[in-house]
């Protein structure tokens, strides 16, 4: 039996540079990286899966209002919050996602009951809220994800009528977990809202499998964030998966190629989380930074932000 554990998770990529932090600002986002880890880590800690992991840390980043999923997700065109997730369990190549939902409060915890009861992967918009609905999933209104900084953020892209990745301004979204159990299991889990001002009923790329969550046992688990368009044309997680089952490339070595050249070449700025089935642990981006924290049973202990 493998006897590694280990947890990644990101709280989105992009611009990310210490001249615009205050140091107030940074510990906030750390605390809340580091509560995101433990929760996961615990779980895998006291044998539970991977699965299990991936949506508790997710589900804790969207309780977070800093991060732009869940409570804190970005406004689109239409001054409404449109969420998308995606959960994947390596062991069965099983996958749950829910795109361009509304109010729901954790859209992590629906994609996985997408995965696990509807007979489907992805559900959309109203038939995804039904379907929350009709299984006793948590709603919130509309003022429970409103943030004052996001409303800025949207009122300034308005004015200046421009659609916005919520890395290009320095305030940076989307979560994303992954996680290796004792069994040996992977899984990956994304949760998003999205672009600023983005046109509603637009898709990223988090809640498609293989774009910008995947995970397959006999190779790693990943969970991106960055600019979606670009990470949906390159397919990127499945295209790390496939670089290390059909050229037996390491998991730093496949990762590299996508997200350094790959992604680089058609100008898809981000970054990813990933997990090999040996418990090995990267966390690429080619932005200036990316909120990230992971833990194994070897010690390795790591919360980070910037690129350096
Ligand atoms: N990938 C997400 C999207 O395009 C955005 C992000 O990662 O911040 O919806």
């Amino acid at each position: 039996m493998n006897r590694n554990i280990a947890i990644a998770i990101h709280g989105g990529a992009g611009t990310i540079l210490r001249s615009s932090m205050t140091p107030e600002l940074q510990t906030q986002y750390e605390d809340g990286l580091r509560s995101a880890l433990h929760t996961g880590y615990s779980i895998l800690e006291a044998g539970g899966s991977s699965l299990d992991a991936v949506a508790a840390a997710v589900a804790s980043l969207e309780d977070f209002p800093l991060f732009n999923a869940g409570k804190g997700s970005v406004f689109n065109n239409a001054g409404n919050h449109e969420m998308d997730a995606c959960i994947m369990n390596g062991k069965n190549l099983e996958a749950g996602a829910v795109c361009g939902i509304s109010n729901v409060k954790n859209p992590v915890l629906v994609a996985r009951v997408v995965m696990e009861h509807s007979g489907h992967v992805l559900l959309s918009g109203m038939g995804a809220e039904d379907y929350a609905r009709s299984m006793g999933m948590a709603f919130e209104q509309d003022d429970y994800f409103y943030t004052t900084q996001r409303y800025q953020q949207w009122q300034n892209a308005v004015a200046e009528d421009r659609v916005q990745l919520d890395h290009s301004d320095k305030k940076f979204g989307t979560v994303g977990a992954v996680a290796l159990d004792i069994e040996g299991n992977l899984a990956a889990a994304t949760s998003t809202g999205g672009m600023t001002n983005k046109k509603y009923g637009r898709i990223g790329d988090s809640p498609i499998p293989g774009a910008g969550t995947y995970a397959n046992n006999d190779t790693c688990a990943i969970s991106c964030t960055g600019h979606g368009e670009l990470f949906i044309r390159a397919v990127v997680a499945h295209d790390i998966s496939c670089l290390m089952a059909y050229k037996n490339l390491s998991l730093t070595d496949a990762c590299d190629i996508v997200v350094h050249d790959k992604l680089v070449k058609i100008a898809g700025e981000g970054g990813l989380v990933a997990i090999d089935k040996h418990g090995n642990i990267y966390m690429p981006f080619n932005s200036e930074g990316m909120y990230r924290a992971c833990r194994n049973n070897n010690g390795k202990y790591e919360v980070s932000i910037y690129k350096d």
